[in-house]
């Protein structure tokens, strides 16, 4: 029987960052639970062909996928909620989009047409929403997550698009969900349902009336509001739901499903479903939850004032700490800071550091010096991509007597470039698309903790580097006792290094934050998180000890 391809498109209103991503991602899982195909799709109104140019000051993480596409960070919720990997067809730009329908006036494909918004890019648009559709195994349902907000005029094409697909496949093909705001005005003590009418009427002037309001408050709704909003916005009281501030984002599924809209969602399509089994997810937000201990994990970045750029660092730490049963609490140095007021002042009462990935000089002098401050006082370490980077030539500087080792990223005269372009990014001048991205392989040594931590020889992780260990120096940082832990297949790429005497210190090129999942900790966060918690209860431990020891011979004497 062939099946029709369902669609819910998700919009959001009033302000930005509502959780729009958030809440797509959720009902995808609820309706997996159910047993269903879910696809899903996030588009970007913006004019960058993908964000992998963009700065993350303004964009946030660039999150990669399996097949090497630099994307939206939403599509790291939706790999983390779904447990599916996702690829360059789930992201659709404006960018994209103009690209194509340029590309083809150009070969002439239009026939002399004048080529306008609508119907040339509302029919490209449409197009890429509906590729799933004609995949060979389609999905149910394909969830398409509107970025930016109601009224930009940038998404103007893509709810034209989605309005004309509402038309064309019936009310029973596609639903509408709107993500908006209700205020709590301190002043009046009222949460106010105003900006969300405003929001839903834009909508509708667009032709697009909400089958479901999602309302995001400090507080649950109470049931004036919702038969208030239901009135005003012509949506049933039961399709407004509540969601509010959540402890964690991972019990924002389970507050939808308390609120049967999973059960509205089947209902509209007229799907006959068993209720989805939440134990596992139910048991792991409860851990995130009730945490029974609390380490300190420092994370030394440029970006330590905007938590999106290292969104599934954070998020990858989360997943960690449930297996643990900890809490991670980060703490972000500054590399500046450390650098001008040295390491001491701000790691020295960390369970771990980890230095994230990145791109550019500033701020590595204070990455390099607090990587030697925790490997002489063997406190775990974890070092992703420039992390892993800066790991080596600390280790080249200190222990192998190359004090002006350094990056070729950096400076292009150098006596000691243990870092070095790897040969294919030679020549390379265009900036888009062009580093080495998304899956490849890794072979792991044996008796290294990175093999302990994944318990397989062959592993697959994902890349976004131009740089790499200069295989120039691999003997000499090997015969001082860093230990090459992790290669690629032909053995010519450094994957992983380590320090076999330290307590826990790895360094990896690829980016293992990008396939951790809430009910699968990635085995190298998993393994780093549980050396810290160890670390803190010894530290603590002694400290405890010292204690009791200095009020003994206070008492004493
Ligand atoms: N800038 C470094 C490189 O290009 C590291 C990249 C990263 O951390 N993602 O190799």
């Amino acid at each position: 029987m062939s099946k029709k391809t369902k669609y819910i498109f998700v919009t959001g209103g009033v302000v930005s960052s509502l959780g729009k991503g958030i809440s797509a991602s959720s009902i995808g899982l609820l309706l997996k639970k159910r047993g269903m195909k879910v696809a899903s799709i996030k588009s970007d109104p913006y004019l960058n062909v993908d964000p992998g140019t963009m700065n993350p000051f303004q964009h946030g993480e660039v999150y990669v996928t399996d097949d090497g596409s630099e994307t939206d960070l939403d599509l790291g919720h939706y790999e983390r909620f779904l447990d599916q990997s996702l690829g360059k067809d789930h992201n659709v730009t404006t960018g994209q989009i103009y690209n194509t329908v340029i590309t083809r006036e150009r070969r002439g494909d239009y026939l002399g047409a004048t080529v306008q918004v609508i119907p040339h890019i509302t029919e490209e648009i449409k197009n890429r929403i509906k590729r799933f559709e004609r995949s060979d195994e389609p999905p149910d349902v394909t969830i398409v997550e509107i970025g930016g907000t109601v009224g930009d005029i940038e998404s103007l094409p893509f709810l034209e698009a989605i309005r004309q697909m509402g038309q064309e496949e019936g009310p029973q093909g596609a639903m509408f969900v709107h993500v908006t705001l209700v205020p709590y005005i301190r002043s009046a003590g009222e949460y106010k349902t105003k900006p969300t009418q405003h929001s839903v009427s834009e909508l509708r002037a667009i032709g697009i009336q909400p089958n479901v309001l999602i309302c995001r408050s400090a507080k649950p709704l109470s049931d004036s509001l919702r038969q208030k909003i239901s009135l005003f916005c012509s949506v049933p009281p039961s399709n407004v739901i509540s969601a509010e501030d959540a402890a964690t984002i991972y019990a924002v599924p389970l507050g939808f499903h308390a609120q049967e809209l999973d059960d509205i969602i089947c209902t509209h399509f007229g799907w006959e479903l068993d209720p989805p089994d939440l134990t596992e997810w139910e048991t792991m937000v409860e851990k995130i939850t009730n945490p029974q201990k609390r380490i300190k994990i420092g994370i030394c970045g440029k970006y330590v004032n905007l938590k999106d750029a290292y969104k599934s660092i954070i998020e990858a730490f989360v997943h960690a700490g449930v297996y643990s049963g900890a809490e991670v609490d980060l703490v972000w140095v500054s590399s500046e800071d450390i650098k001008h007021y040295g390491a001491e002042k701000f790691l020295h009462d960390i369970d771990g550091l980890l230095i994230p990935g990145g791109f550019g000089e500033r701020g590595v002098e204070g990455k390099i010096e607090s990587i030697r401050y925790v490997r002489e006082k063997n406190i775990p370490f974890f070092g992703i991509c420039l992390g892993m980077q800066c790991a080596v030539i600390e280790f080249a500087r200190n222990e192998c007597d190359l004090p002006d080792a350094h990056s070729y990223e950096f400076y292009r005269e150098l006596k000691h470039p243990v870092i070095h372009l790897m040969a294919d990014q030679e020549g390379v001048t265009e900036l888009g698309g062009t580093m080495r991205l998304g899956a490849y392989p890794c072979r792991l040594a044996p008796g290294t903790k990175s093999m302990e931590a994944y318990g397989e020889e062959n592993i697959s992780e994902r890349h976004r580097h131009r740089y790499e260990l200069n295989n120039a120096y691999r003997q000499k940082l090997t015969e001082k006792g860093l230990m090459i832990a992790g290669v690629s297949p032909d053995e010519h790429l450094v994957e992983i290094v380590e320090v076999p005497e330290h307590r826990w210190f790895v360094g990896v090129q690829f980016h293992p934050e990008l396939k951790s999942r809430p009910t699968r900790p990635h085995p190298l966060f998993r393994e780093f998180v549980k050396a810290a918690v160890e670390y803190n209860q010894e530290r603590t431990g002694e400290k405890a000890a010292q204690d009791v020891a200095a009020g003994l011979s206070k008492s004493s004497g």
